[in-house]
């Protein structure tokens, strides 16, 4: 795939956001929709390219040597950064967990193709990002790094401004996005009003002993809610129910969903309706986020998109 090349990251960020109207059911009388940030661009999709933007703008404050990062072989964060450096021409490193494989993921494939060189650490050396970063010596200042999945304050930042490319975003009531690192959701919660509802759906798996801190991290602002029962099992894990979901959504209203992230958060909404979670008249508003390159993962033809 060849993407189409923007002029510059910014250009990219000066499009509004596209709106796909969803209706489950005329008797609900609840309104859903769904923000397409997955249509911002094929591989900087989605709140990554907002993540980065301050990011990358931080960069350039300084004579760095390169601008480090982390992710996993399916990383959707390494290869957003990995496109948007090459665009930007910065120099960029990729630390990948685990050794590396025989067979690369076509994720890591295309980061290589867009110039980030990458570091396989064995997971007995990557116990945290400081102790990689060490035995790469690769140390601040002279190299900018980014943490795993764009969570910085550059980041918050970024993800806040999403909201200013939604038009009308004020008048929803309830405001629903996946959650990693819960970097975007910090971010739409900072720019929410006080009496919207913001819904993030963790797509890991957290024992309930560990649900409050995790909370405490992303934001302790009084409209975000998390719900944990819905990441069916964990991190990129995913059941037939699951599947067969992401396919309806697509044949009904056109809209692809990843199996990581946004068809766990559809899924999540739909059902929230069908156990009239939400009050009548609300209207809610479904970030997709992207991702959709993390479904070459399947097997062919598991998703009819
Ligand atoms: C990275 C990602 C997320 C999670 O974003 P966080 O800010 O880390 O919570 C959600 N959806 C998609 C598609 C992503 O790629």
């Amino acid at each position: 795939m060849t993407p189409p090349q923007p002029t510059s990251l910014t250009s990219l960020l000066a499009e509004n956001i596209e709106i796909t109207p969803v209706q489950i059911s005329a008797q609900t009388q609840i309104n859903w929709d769904v923000a397409r940030l997955d249509l911002i661009h094929p591989v900087i999709s989605g709140n990554k390219l907002f993540k980065l933007h301050y990011n990358l703008q931080d960069y350039n404050t300084y004579p760095y040597k390169a601008l480090v990062t982390f992710g996993g072989a399916w990383s959707n964060h390494l290869v957003a950064t990995a496109y948007a450096c090459q665009l930007e021409g910065i120099p960029a490193i990729g630390i990948v967990r685990g050794e590396a494989p025989q067979q690369w993921s076509h994720t890591l494939l295309q980061c290589q193709s867009y110039g980030m060189t990458l570091y396989f650490i064995p997971r007995s050396l990557y116990a945290t990002p400081e102790a990689a970063l060490q035995h790469l010596q690769l140390h601040t200042p002279q190299y900018f790094i980014i943490p795993e999945g764009g969570n910085n304050e550059a980041g918050t930042l970024g993800a806040a401004h999403i909201a200013s490319h939604i038009s009308g975003f004020t008048k929803y009531t309830h405001i629903v996005c996946a959650a990693g690192t819960g970097t975007t959701l910090r971010g739409l919660s900072h720019a929410a009003t006080p009496t919207q509802h913001i819904i993030g759906i963790p797509v890991l798996k957290i024992p309930p002993n560990d649900q409050a801190v995790f909370q405490q991290v992303i934001s302790t602002s009084p409209n975000l809610t998390l719900l944990f029962n819905y990441a069916r099992g964990g991190y990129a894990k995913h059941d037939s129910d699951l599947v067969h979901f992401m396919n309806q959504f697509y044949l009904h209203y056109g809209i692809p969903t990843d199996i990581v992230y946004t068809g766990k958060a559809a899924m999540a909404v739909a059902d929230l309706i069908r156990q009239n979670h939400f009050p009548t008249h609300s209207r809610i508003l479904l970030f997709h986020t992207g991702g959709l390159q993390g479904n070459r993962s399947l097997p062919p033809n598991m998703l009819h998109f």
